[in-house]
């Protein structure tokens, strides 16, 4: 079968103004399988949110080769990218993002709305995947009025509720305490055995990790065998 996502002699460097340029990814070669869960490892600084947002479409790569179900991404245009980034993959980062002034069920429906679902059906998505994270009984509270685990909560249904074949994660229980990470880990896990879903997660916690099926260590903007 072939590989949801295939990343070939990734480089990525960033320009200084008088400095010589600073190279962050120093030639990523990885195959990731549809259905895998993968946590990538690393020191600060080794490049790991560099390769999640190379991998998300999110970022260019200097040089390599980035294939997303055997499209060629690193020959398209921005356009194409953004519609293969819309139909095909999900994000959780760190802070949730999620908007203040809109409560959970919009924060989750409008993406859709925007992405061409129709209103109705957004919202009866939004409130299945909310309820499905826990949060039924909190459809309608703004970010403010939920907890840092619920919020986060929040941000993995926006993230799902599109059904991405693929989700991005960058140390998504980064701002969480110790239990509140270990129980959002434990969803992403039971969403990823029910759904299917492949996931790739950035986390310096060596017991997140070790759910995975996976780990990729990154050092020095090498993958270390
Ligand atoms: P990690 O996620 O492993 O901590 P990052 O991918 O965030 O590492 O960063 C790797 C290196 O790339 C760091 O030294 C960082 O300073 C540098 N870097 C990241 N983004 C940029 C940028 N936009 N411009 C210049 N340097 C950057």
């Amino acid at each position: 079968m072939s590989p949801i996502l295939e990343a070939r002699d990734i480089h990525k460097s960033y320009k200084r103004d008088s400095a010589p340029p600073v190279e962050v990814l120093r030639g990523i070669s990885l195959k990731i399988a549809a259905g895998e869960f993968v946590a990538v490892m690393g020191p600060s600084g080794a490049g790991k949110s560099t390769l999640l947002h190379i991998l998300g479409l999110i970022d260019r790569p200097s040089r390599g080769e980035l294939l997303l179900k055997d499209e060629k991404t690193h020959e398209m245009d921005e356009r194409a990218r953004a519609a293969l980034r819309n139909r095909f993959l999900g994000f959780v980062f760190q802070a949730h993002y999620l908007l203040p002034e809109f409560t959970a069920l919009e924060n989750v429906a409008i993406p859709l709305i925007i992405g061409g679902w129709e209103p109705r059906k957004a919202r009866e998505k939004a409130a299945q995947v909310l309820e499905r994270v826990g949060l039924g009984h909190r459809l309608h509270h703004k970010p403010s009025e939920l907890s840092g685990g619920e919020q986060q909560r929040v941000a993995v249904a926006r993230a799902l509720a599109n059904d991405p074949a693929l989700l991005l994660a960058d140390e998504p229980t980064g701002n969480l305490d110790r239990e509140t990470g270990l129980q959002l880990m434990d969803l992403l896990l039971e969403l990823h055995r029910e759904r299917g879903t492949t996931v790739i997660m950035v986390t310096h916690d060596p017991l997140l990790a070790s759910k995975a099926q996976r780990i990729l260590k990154l050092v020095d903007g090498r993958i270390e065998a």
